[in-house]
Protein backbone atom coordinates (compact mmCIF):
# COMPACT_ATOMS: atom_id res chain seq x y z
CA UNK A 1 0.00 0.00 0.00
CA UNK A 2 1.36 3.49 0.06
CA UNK A 3 2.19 5.55 2.60
CA UNK A 4 5.35 8.09 3.42
CA UNK A 5 8.70 7.39 1.98
CA UNK A 6 10.38 4.68 2.98
CA UNK A 7 14.50 4.53 4.16
CA UNK A 8 14.84 1.44 2.56
CA UNK A 9 13.95 2.85 -1.00
CA UNK A 10 16.89 3.41 -3.00
CA UNK A 11 17.82 6.79 -3.39
CA UNK A 12 17.88 7.00 -6.90
CA UNK A 13 13.96 5.67 -7.29
CA UNK A 14 13.03 8.53 -4.94
CA UNK A 15 14.73 11.18 -6.95
CA UNK A 16 13.22 9.71 -10.23
CA UNK A 17 16.32 8.90 -11.52
CA UNK A 18 18.09 11.74 -10.58
CA UNK A 19 15.25 14.23 -11.77
CA UNK A 20 14.47 15.58 -8.54
CA UNK A 21 16.96 17.13 -6.16
CA UNK A 22 17.11 16.15 -2.34
CA UNK A 23 16.96 18.52 0.35
CA UNK A 24 13.25 19.51 -0.17
CA UNK A 25 11.23 19.74 3.33
CA UNK A 26 9.28 16.21 2.77
CA UNK A 27 6.29 16.84 5.30
CA UNK A 28 4.97 19.97 3.29
CA UNK A 29 4.91 18.10 -0.07
CA UNK A 30 4.42 14.32 0.78
CA UNK A 31 4.19 13.48 -3.12
CA UNK A 32 7.23 15.12 -3.81
CA UNK A 33 9.55 11.97 -2.77
CA UNK A 34 6.88 9.36 -2.76
CA UNK A 35 5.19 9.36 -6.26
CA UNK A 36 8.06 6.84 -6.90
CA UNK A 37 6.94 4.53 -4.26
CA UNK A 38 3.36 3.89 -5.49
CA UNK A 39 2.90 0.48 -6.39
CA UNK A 40 3.84 1.19 -9.92
CA UNK A 41 6.78 -0.14 -11.73
CA UNK A 42 9.85 2.31 -11.56
CA UNK A 43 10.01 4.02 -14.80
CA UNK A 44 11.41 2.36 -17.66
CA UNK A 45 12.75 5.69 -19.01
CA UNK A 46 15.33 7.36 -17.23
CA UNK A 47 16.49 10.82 -17.43
CA UNK A 48 20.01 11.76 -19.60
CA UNK A 49 22.82 13.07 -17.40
CA UNK A 50 22.48 15.90 -19.63
CA UNK A 51 19.42 17.22 -18.79
CA UNK A 52 19.95 16.22 -14.85
CA UNK A 53 22.84 18.70 -15.52
CA UNK A 54 20.59 21.35 -16.72
CA UNK A 55 17.87 20.61 -14.20
CA UNK A 56 20.57 21.30 -11.41
CA UNK A 57 21.40 25.02 -13.30
CA UNK A 58 18.00 25.67 -14.10
CA UNK A 59 17.29 25.66 -10.48
CA UNK A 60 20.29 27.58 -9.50
CA UNK A 61 19.61 30.48 -12.37
CA UNK A 62 16.04 30.29 -10.67
CA UNK A 63 17.28 31.07 -7.40
CA UNK A 64 19.67 34.08 -8.37
CA UNK A 65 16.70 35.90 -10.58
CA UNK A 66 13.78 34.72 -8.67
CA UNK A 67 10.79 36.43 -7.00
CA UNK A 68 12.47 38.45 -3.77
CA UNK A 69 16.19 38.83 -5.05
CA UNK A 70 17.94 41.51 -6.58
CA UNK A 71 18.23 40.79 -9.78
CA UNK A 72 14.21 39.94 -9.72
CA UNK A 73 13.77 43.79 -8.34
CA UNK A 74 16.12 45.73 -11.00
CA UNK A 75 14.49 43.25 -13.57
CA UNK A 76 11.01 44.54 -12.25
CA UNK A 77 12.49 48.22 -11.79
CA UNK A 78 10.70 50.49 -14.77
CA UNK A 79 9.03 47.79 -16.12
CA UNK A 80 5.53 49.18 -16.09
CA UNK A 81 6.80 52.74 -18.34
CA UNK A 82 7.68 52.09 -21.96
CA UNK A 83 9.85 54.68 -22.53
CA UNK A 84 12.27 55.66 -19.48
CA UNK A 85 15.40 57.34 -19.33
CA UNK A 86 16.36 54.46 -17.67
CA UNK A 87 16.27 51.65 -19.85
CA UNK A 88 19.81 51.00 -20.91
CA UNK A 89 20.30 50.63 -16.85
CA UNK A 90 17.61 48.12 -16.68
CA UNK A 91 18.47 46.57 -19.83
CA UNK A 92 21.78 45.85 -18.88
CA UNK A 93 20.88 44.24 -15.39
CA UNK A 94 18.61 41.72 -18.28
CA UNK A 95 21.81 40.65 -19.38
CA UNK A 96 21.84 37.59 -16.78
CA UNK A 97 17.77 37.40 -16.13
CA UNK A 98 15.57 36.92 -18.42
CA UNK A 99 11.85 35.43 -17.96
CA UNK A 100 8.65 33.77 -18.99
CA UNK A 101 5.59 34.45 -17.27
CA UNK A 102 2.62 31.22 -17.81
CA UNK A 103 -0.34 33.50 -17.97
CA UNK A 104 -3.43 31.81 -16.66
CA UNK A 105 -6.28 31.67 -18.89
CA UNK A 106 -9.93 29.87 -18.40
CA UNK A 107 -9.12 26.49 -20.12
CA UNK A 108 -8.90 23.47 -18.24
CA UNK A 109 -6.51 21.41 -15.78
CA UNK A 110 -5.25 19.30 -18.88
CA UNK A 111 -4.86 22.37 -21.22
CA UNK A 112 -2.76 24.08 -18.24
CA UNK A 113 -0.39 21.02 -17.56
CA UNK A 114 0.54 20.37 -21.48
CA UNK A 115 1.23 24.36 -21.87
CA UNK A 116 3.29 24.65 -18.36
CA UNK A 117 5.29 21.51 -19.58
CA UNK A 118 6.10 22.94 -22.95
CA UNK A 119 6.90 26.53 -21.75
CA UNK A 120 9.16 25.26 -19.20
CA UNK A 121 10.93 23.08 -22.15
CA UNK A 122 11.18 26.66 -23.97
CA UNK A 123 12.62 28.23 -20.71
CA UNK A 124 15.05 25.28 -20.76
CA UNK A 125 16.30 25.83 -24.29
CA UNK A 126 16.88 29.49 -23.70
CA UNK A 127 17.89 30.00 -20.21
CA UNK A 128 15.01 31.82 -18.86
CA UNK A 129 13.55 31.26 -15.82
CA UNK A 130 9.49 30.52 -15.16
CA UNK A 131 6.95 32.11 -13.16
CA UNK A 132 3.49 31.38 -12.80
CA UNK A 133 0.40 33.78 -12.69
CA UNK A 134 -1.22 32.56 -9.34
CA UNK A 135 -4.25 34.04 -9.47
CA UNK A 136 -5.89 30.98 -10.29
CA UNK A 137 -6.04 28.06 -8.12
CA UNK A 138 -2.31 26.54 -9.30
CA UNK A 139 -1.05 26.47 -5.64
CA UNK A 140 -4.15 24.43 -4.64
CA UNK A 141 -3.22 22.07 -6.56
CA UNK A 142 0.73 21.51 -7.13
CA UNK A 143 3.76 22.36 -4.60
CA UNK A 144 6.93 24.36 -5.55
CA UNK A 145 9.17 22.24 -7.85
CA UNK A 146 12.04 24.92 -7.66
CA UNK A 147 14.19 24.03 -4.77
CA UNK A 148 15.25 27.36 -2.24
CA UNK A 149 12.82 30.15 -4.39
CA UNK A 150 9.47 30.08 -6.03
CA UNK A 151 7.62 29.73 -8.98
CA UNK A 152 5.27 32.14 -8.39
CA UNK A 153 5.03 35.24 -9.73
CA UNK A 154 4.86 38.09 -7.03
CA UNK A 155 1.29 39.59 -6.63
CA UNK A 156 2.42 42.95 -6.89
CA UNK A 157 3.99 42.47 -10.21
CA UNK A 158 4.13 45.60 -11.68
CA UNK A 159 2.15 44.70 -15.04
CA UNK A 160 -0.08 42.34 -12.65
CA UNK A 161 -2.94 44.46 -13.37
CA UNK A 162 -2.27 44.58 -17.78
CA UNK A 163 -1.26 40.60 -18.32
CA UNK A 164 -4.79 39.31 -17.96
CA UNK A 165 -6.20 41.04 -20.41
CA UNK A 166 -3.40 40.36 -23.18
CA UNK A 167 -5.01 38.50 -25.83
CA UNK A 168 -4.23 38.33 -29.66
CA UNK A 169 -5.36 41.84 -30.47
CA UNK A 170 -3.85 43.44 -27.45
CA UNK A 171 -0.75 46.33 -28.61
CA UNK A 172 1.96 44.23 -27.13
CA UNK A 173 1.12 41.16 -29.01
CA UNK A 174 4.02 40.21 -31.07
CA UNK A 175 1.88 38.75 -33.94
CA UNK A 176 0.04 42.15 -33.71
CA UNK A 177 3.05 43.90 -33.73
CA UNK A 178 4.30 41.84 -36.85
CA UNK A 179 0.85 42.67 -38.66
CA UNK A 180 1.14 46.16 -37.41
CA UNK A 181 4.63 46.67 -38.60
CA UNK A 182 6.14 47.35 -35.66
CA UNK A 183 8.81 45.07 -35.18
CA UNK A 184 11.17 43.90 -37.53
CA UNK A 185 14.61 42.23 -37.41
CA UNK A 186 16.31 45.87 -37.17
CA UNK A 187 14.18 47.11 -33.90
CA UNK A 188 15.41 47.54 -30.57
CA UNK A 189 13.84 44.95 -28.17
CA UNK A 190 10.91 46.16 -26.23
CA UNK A 191 11.07 45.21 -22.67
CA UNK A 192 8.30 42.98 -22.59
CA UNK A 193 6.30 40.80 -24.87
CA UNK A 194 2.95 38.95 -24.86
CA UNK A 195 3.26 35.90 -26.72
CA UNK A 196 -0.28 34.34 -28.28
CA UNK A 197 -0.15 30.40 -28.32
CA UNK A 198 -3.39 29.42 -28.48
CA UNK A 199 -5.39 27.58 -30.01
CA UNK A 200 -7.24 30.85 -32.17
CA UNK A 201 -3.55 32.13 -33.03
CA UNK A 202 -2.83 33.04 -36.38
CA UNK A 203 -0.34 33.23 -38.71
CA UNK A 204 1.95 35.86 -37.19
CA UNK A 205 1.86 34.16 -33.80
CA UNK A 206 2.93 31.18 -35.44
CA UNK A 207 6.09 33.21 -36.11
CA UNK A 208 7.41 32.19 -32.62
CA UNK A 209 8.01 28.90 -34.14
CA UNK A 210 10.54 30.61 -36.74
CA UNK A 211 14.88 30.61 -36.56
CA UNK A 212 14.70 34.36 -37.07
CA UNK A 213 11.65 35.99 -35.13
CA UNK A 214 13.43 33.33 -32.28
CA UNK A 215 16.97 35.52 -33.10
CA UNK A 216 14.87 38.87 -32.10
CA UNK A 217 12.67 37.38 -29.43
CA UNK A 218 15.40 36.45 -27.31
CA UNK A 219 17.03 39.77 -26.56
CA UNK A 220 13.39 40.77 -24.72
CA UNK A 221 14.11 40.40 -21.27
CA UNK A 222 10.54 39.54 -20.18
CA UNK A 223 8.00 36.90 -22.31
CA UNK A 224 3.98 36.96 -21.10
CA UNK A 225 2.63 33.94 -22.76
CA UNK A 226 -0.92 32.54 -22.73
CA UNK A 227 -1.35 29.18 -23.70
CA UNK A 228 -3.39 25.75 -23.68
CA UNK A 229 -1.26 23.62 -26.37
CA UNK A 230 1.57 20.78 -25.97
CA UNK A 231 4.02 23.12 -28.38
CA UNK A 232 6.73 21.45 -27.58
CA UNK A 233 6.46 19.14 -30.82
CA UNK A 234 7.61 22.33 -32.88
CA UNK A 235 10.00 23.78 -30.71
CA UNK A 236 12.30 20.55 -32.32
CA UNK A 237 11.45 22.04 -35.53
CA UNK A 238 13.43 25.02 -34.74
CA UNK A 239 17.16 24.26 -36.20
CA UNK A 240 18.97 26.41 -33.66
CA UNK A 241 16.96 24.14 -30.56
CA UNK A 242 17.65 20.90 -32.11
CA UNK A 243 21.27 19.91 -30.83
CA UNK A 244 20.59 20.59 -27.24
CA UNK A 245 17.16 19.38 -27.84
CA UNK A 246 18.68 15.61 -29.07
CA UNK A 247 21.13 15.85 -26.17
CA UNK A 248 18.39 16.44 -23.48
CA UNK A 249 15.93 14.04 -24.52
CA UNK A 250 17.73 11.18 -26.74
CA UNK A 251 14.65 9.32 -26.53
CA UNK A 252 12.42 12.09 -28.33
CA UNK A 253 9.01 10.60 -26.72
CA UNK A 254 10.25 10.82 -23.54
CA UNK A 255 10.12 14.54 -23.23
CA UNK A 256 6.37 15.03 -21.51
CA UNK A 257 7.14 12.04 -19.24
CA UNK A 258 10.36 13.13 -17.58
CA UNK A 259 9.19 17.24 -17.56
CA UNK A 260 6.12 16.73 -16.19
CA UNK A 261 7.20 14.42 -13.08
CA UNK A 262 9.99 17.04 -12.68
CA UNK A 263 7.62 19.78 -12.16
CA UNK A 264 4.31 18.68 -10.98
CA UNK A 265 4.04 17.27 -7.41
CA UNK A 266 0.56 17.28 -6.13
CA UNK A 267 -0.52 19.26 -2.82
CA UNK A 268 -0.65 17.23 0.11
CA UNK A 269 -4.63 17.70 -0.12
CA UNK A 270 -4.52 16.35 -3.37
CA UNK A 271 -2.41 13.45 -2.62
CA UNK A 272 -4.72 12.37 0.21
CA UNK A 273 -7.15 11.62 -2.22
CA UNK A 274 -5.00 10.29 -4.09
CA UNK A 275 -3.39 7.48 -1.85
CA UNK A 276 -7.00 6.90 -0.18
CA UNK A 277 -8.32 5.94 -3.44
CA UNK A 278 -5.69 3.56 -4.78
CA UNK A 279 -5.14 2.83 -1.43
CA UNK A 280 -9.08 1.41 -1.23
CA UNK A 281 -9.45 0.46 -4.52
CA UNK A 282 -6.70 -0.40 -6.57
CA UNK A 283 -3.40 -1.59 -4.52
CA UNK A 284 -4.45 -5.21 -3.79
CA UNK A 285 -5.82 -6.28 -7.64
CA UNK A 286 -2.99 -8.00 -10.06
CA UNK A 287 -3.81 -5.36 -12.54
CA UNK A 288 -5.29 -2.16 -13.23
CA UNK A 289 -6.90 -0.76 -16.38
CA UNK A 290 -7.24 2.70 -16.77
CA UNK A 291 -10.69 4.32 -18.64
CA UNK A 292 -10.90 7.69 -19.58
CA UNK A 293 -14.28 8.91 -21.33
CA UNK A 294 -14.01 12.23 -22.23
CA UNK A 295 -17.53 13.07 -24.37
CA UNK A 296 -17.63 16.37 -25.61
CA UNK A 297 -21.71 16.59 -26.93
CA UNK A 298 -23.63 13.74 -25.95
CA UNK A 299 -26.75 13.61 -28.68
CA UNK A 300 -29.07 10.97 -28.02
CA UNK A 301 -27.77 7.35 -28.30
CA UNK A 302 -24.33 8.38 -27.70
CA UNK A 303 -23.90 7.27 -24.24
CA UNK A 304 -24.70 3.63 -25.61
CA UNK A 305 -22.12 3.81 -28.50
CA UNK A 306 -19.43 4.91 -26.49
CA UNK A 307 -20.68 2.28 -24.41
CA UNK A 308 -19.97 -0.49 -27.10
CA UNK A 309 -17.27 1.21 -28.07
CA UNK A 310 -15.91 1.18 -24.31
CA UNK A 311 -16.27 -2.82 -24.50
CA UNK A 312 -15.69 -3.73 -28.17
CA UNK A 313 -11.92 -1.55 -27.98
CA UNK A 314 -11.32 -3.53 -24.70
CA UNK A 315 -12.09 -7.27 -26.54
CA UNK A 316 -10.55 -6.48 -29.51
CA UNK A 317 -7.31 -5.18 -28.07
CA UNK A 318 -7.22 -7.79 -25.22
CA UNK A 319 -7.29 -5.22 -22.52
CA UNK A 320 -8.48 -7.37 -19.89
CA UNK A 321 -6.91 -11.15 -20.20
CA UNK A 322 -7.97 -13.85 -18.38
CA UNK A 323 -5.13 -13.91 -16.20
CA UNK A 324 -3.99 -12.23 -14.20
CA UNK A 325 -7.19 -13.33 -12.08
CA UNK A 326 -7.91 -9.99 -9.94
CA UNK A 327 -8.57 -6.70 -12.42
CA UNK A 328 -9.82 -3.32 -11.75
CA UNK A 329 -10.97 -0.91 -14.37
CA UNK A 330 -10.81 2.74 -12.89
CA UNK A 331 -13.02 4.93 -14.99
CA UNK A 332 -12.72 8.63 -15.43
CA UNK A 333 -15.34 10.53 -16.57
CA UNK A 334 -17.55 13.17 -15.77
CA UNK A 335 -20.59 10.87 -16.89
CA UNK A 336 -21.35 8.56 -13.75
CA UNK A 337 -23.33 6.58 -16.16
CA UNK A 338 -20.21 4.73 -17.51
CA UNK A 339 -19.26 2.88 -14.76
CA UNK A 340 -22.35 1.81 -13.50
CA UNK A 341 -23.42 0.21 -16.82
CA UNK A 342 -19.33 -1.09 -17.42
CA UNK A 343 -19.61 -3.09 -13.95
CA UNK A 344 -22.77 -5.01 -15.44
CA UNK A 345 -21.33 -5.68 -18.81
CA UNK A 346 -17.40 -6.77 -16.90
CA UNK A 347 -19.56 -8.52 -14.24
CA UNK A 348 -21.05 -11.44 -16.59
CA UNK A 349 -17.44 -12.29 -17.56
CA UNK A 350 -16.88 -15.45 -16.50
CA UNK A 351 -15.36 -16.55 -13.14
CA UNK A 352 -13.64 -13.34 -13.34
CA UNK A 353 -13.09 -10.97 -10.79
CA UNK A 354 -12.93 -7.36 -12.10
CA UNK A 355 -13.67 -4.19 -9.98
CA UNK A 356 -15.34 -1.38 -11.44
CA UNK A 357 -14.84 1.70 -9.81
CA UNK A 358 -15.55 5.79 -10.47
CA UNK A 359 -13.80 8.42 -8.26
CA UNK A 360 -16.35 10.91 -9.39
CA UNK A 361 -19.29 11.84 -11.84
CA UNK A 362 -18.77 15.91 -11.50
CA UNK A 363 -21.33 15.70 -14.67
CA UNK A 364 -20.10 19.65 -15.71
CA UNK A 365 -16.53 21.32 -16.10
CA UNK A 366 -16.12 23.50 -13.19
CA UNK A 367 -12.55 24.56 -13.66
CA UNK A 368 -11.34 27.20 -11.13
CA UNK A 369 -13.40 25.30 -8.11
CA UNK A 370 -11.10 24.37 -6.00
CA UNK A 371 -12.40 21.20 -5.02
CA UNK A 372 -13.72 19.91 -8.50
CA UNK A 373 -9.99 21.01 -9.55
CA UNK A 374 -8.22 18.95 -7.20
CA UNK A 375 -10.25 15.84 -8.07
CA UNK A 376 -9.23 16.32 -11.58
CA UNK A 377 -5.50 16.25 -10.76
CA UNK A 378 -6.00 13.24 -8.36
CA UNK A 379 -8.05 11.54 -11.32
CA UNK A 380 -5.09 12.30 -13.65
CA UNK A 381 -2.63 10.91 -10.99
CA UNK A 382 -4.86 7.62 -10.23
CA UNK A 383 -5.01 7.20 -14.36
CA UNK A 384 -1.32 7.27 -14.52
CA UNK A 385 -1.28 4.67 -12.31
CA UNK A 386 -2.67 2.15 -14.53
CA UNK A 387 -1.04 -0.63 -16.10
CA UNK A 388 -2.97 -0.19 -19.57
CA UNK A 389 -4.99 3.19 -20.47
CA UNK A 390 -7.78 3.64 -22.52
CA UNK A 391 -8.22 7.20 -23.19
CA UNK A 392 -10.66 9.40 -25.52
CA UNK A 393 -9.42 11.08 -28.15
CA UNK A 394 -8.32 15.05 -28.65
CA UNK A 395 -8.73 14.95 -24.98
CA UNK A 396 -5.56 16.43 -22.71
CA UNK A 397 -6.69 15.02 -19.65
CA UNK A 398 -6.28 11.82 -20.84
CA UNK A 399 -3.11 13.01 -22.88
CA UNK A 400 -1.27 14.18 -19.07
CA UNK A 401 -2.74 10.91 -17.72
CA UNK A 402 -0.80 8.54 -20.33
CA UNK A 403 2.58 11.30 -20.71
CA UNK A 404 2.62 10.94 -16.42
CA UNK A 405 2.53 7.50 -16.82
CA UNK A 406 4.77 6.62 -19.05
CA UNK A 407 2.20 5.02 -21.21
CA UNK A 408 1.23 4.16 -24.70
CA UNK A 409 -2.31 4.44 -24.64
CA UNK A 410 -5.09 2.78 -26.69
CA UNK A 411 -7.27 6.27 -28.05
CA UNK A 412 -10.95 5.48 -28.68
CA UNK A 413 -11.71 7.19 -31.88
CA UNK A 414 -14.57 9.55 -32.35
CA UNK A 415 -17.70 7.92 -31.95
CA UNK A 416 -19.96 8.53 -34.83
CA UNK A 417 -23.64 9.77 -34.09
CA UNK A 418 -25.37 6.69 -35.05
CA UNK A 419 -22.91 3.93 -33.93
CA UNK A 420 -19.64 2.88 -32.46
CA UNK A 421 -16.80 3.22 -34.63
CA UNK A 422 -15.08 0.58 -36.33
CA UNK A 423 -11.96 0.25 -35.17
CA UNK A 424 -13.35 1.26 -31.87
CA UNK A 425 -9.67 2.16 -30.82
CA UNK A 426 -5.84 2.28 -31.78
CA UNK A 427 -2.71 1.93 -30.16
CA UNK A 428 -0.84 5.20 -29.61
CA UNK A 429 2.76 5.28 -31.26
CA UNK A 430 4.23 7.04 -28.50
CA UNK A 431 3.35 8.29 -25.19
CA UNK A 432 3.66 11.53 -25.65
CA UNK A 433 0.55 14.19 -26.35
CA UNK A 434 -0.23 15.84 -29.13
CA UNK A 435 0.45 19.30 -30.45
CA UNK A 436 -3.37 20.22 -32.15
CA UNK A 437 -2.53 23.15 -33.64
CA UNK A 438 0.88 23.00 -35.51
CA UNK A 439 1.97 25.74 -37.53
CA UNK A 440 1.85 22.88 -40.79
CA UNK A 441 2.75 26.13 -43.19
CA UNK A 442 4.89 28.78 -43.12
CA UNK A 443 8.75 27.99 -42.33
CA UNK A 444 8.10 24.70 -40.53
CA UNK A 445 6.48 23.51 -43.24
CA UNK A 446 8.93 21.74 -45.24
CA UNK A 447 10.90 20.55 -42.00
CA UNK A 448 7.43 18.70 -41.09
CA UNK A 449 7.55 16.61 -44.18
CA UNK A 450 10.92 15.25 -43.91
CA UNK A 451 11.94 15.01 -39.84
CA UNK A 452 11.96 12.17 -38.03
CA UNK A 453 11.35 13.69 -35.22
CA UNK A 454 7.47 13.96 -35.43
CA UNK A 455 4.46 12.06 -36.86
CA UNK A 456 0.99 12.42 -37.47
CA UNK A 457 -1.15 12.10 -34.10
CA UNK A 458 -2.92 8.82 -34.32
CA UNK A 459 -6.42 10.89 -32.89
CA UNK A 460 -5.96 14.22 -34.97
CA UNK A 461 -4.45 14.12 -38.59
CA UNK A 462 -3.58 18.11 -38.38
CA UNK A 463 -1.90 17.59 -35.20
CA UNK A 464 2.05 16.23 -34.58
CA UNK A 465 3.57 14.66 -32.30
CA UNK A 466 7.02 13.65 -31.06
CA UNK A 467 7.73 9.40 -31.92
P1 LIG B 1 -9.87 18.30 -22.19
O1 LIG B 1 -10.97 19.32 -22.30
O2 LIG B 1 -10.38 16.89 -22.25
O3 LIG B 1 -8.76 18.54 -23.16
O4 LIG B 1 -9.22 18.38 -20.71
P2 LIG B 1 -9.05 19.60 -19.68
O5 LIG B 1 -8.50 18.98 -18.43
O6 LIG B 1 -8.28 20.71 -20.25
O7 LIG B 1 -10.51 20.14 -19.39
C1 LIG B 1 -11.51 19.30 -18.94
C2 LIG B 1 -11.89 19.59 -17.49
O8 LIG B 1 -13.18 18.98 -17.24
C3 LIG B 1 -10.96 18.95 -16.49
O9 LIG B 1 -9.88 19.76 -16.13
C4 LIG B 1 -11.88 18.69 -15.32
O10 LIG B 1 -12.14 19.90 -14.66
C5 LIG B 1 -13.16 18.26 -16.04
N1 LIG B 1 -13.12 16.82 -16.36
C6 LIG B 1 -13.14 16.25 -17.60
N2 LIG B 1 -13.10 14.90 -17.50
C7 LIG B 1 -13.01 14.61 -16.19
C8 LIG B 1 -12.92 13.37 -15.46
O11 LIG B 1 -12.88 12.26 -16.00
N3 LIG B 1 -12.85 13.47 -14.10
C9 LIG B 1 -12.88 14.68 -13.45
N4 LIG B 1 -12.81 14.70 -12.12
N5 LIG B 1 -12.97 15.85 -14.11
C10 LIG B 1 -13.04 15.82 -15.46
Amino acid sequence: TLNGSSESEPLHDKLLGGLLKPGFDEGSCVSRYTQSLLCRKPSPYKPSPYLVSNLRSYEKLHKRCGPGTKAYKKATKNLDHDHDDDENQVRSSYKACRYVVWVATDYGLGNRMISLVSLFLYALLTERIMLIDQRKDISDLFCEPFPDTSWLLPLDFPLMDHIGSYYKEHSRCYGNMLKNHAINSTTVPPLHLYLHLIHDYRNLDKMFFCEENQAFIKNVPWLFVKSNLYFAPSLWLIPSFQTKLIKLFPQRDTVFHHLSRYLFHPTNQVWGMVTSIYNANLSKVDEVLGLQIRVFSTPSGYLQHVMDQVVSCTQRENLLPKTPRVKAVLVASLHPEYSDELRNVFSERRGEIIEVYQPSGERVQQTDEKLHDQKALAEIYLLSLADKLVTSRRSTFGYVAHGLGGLKPWILYKPDKSAPPDPPCVRALSMEPCFIRAPLRGCQAKTIKTTRFVRRCEDWNPGIKLV
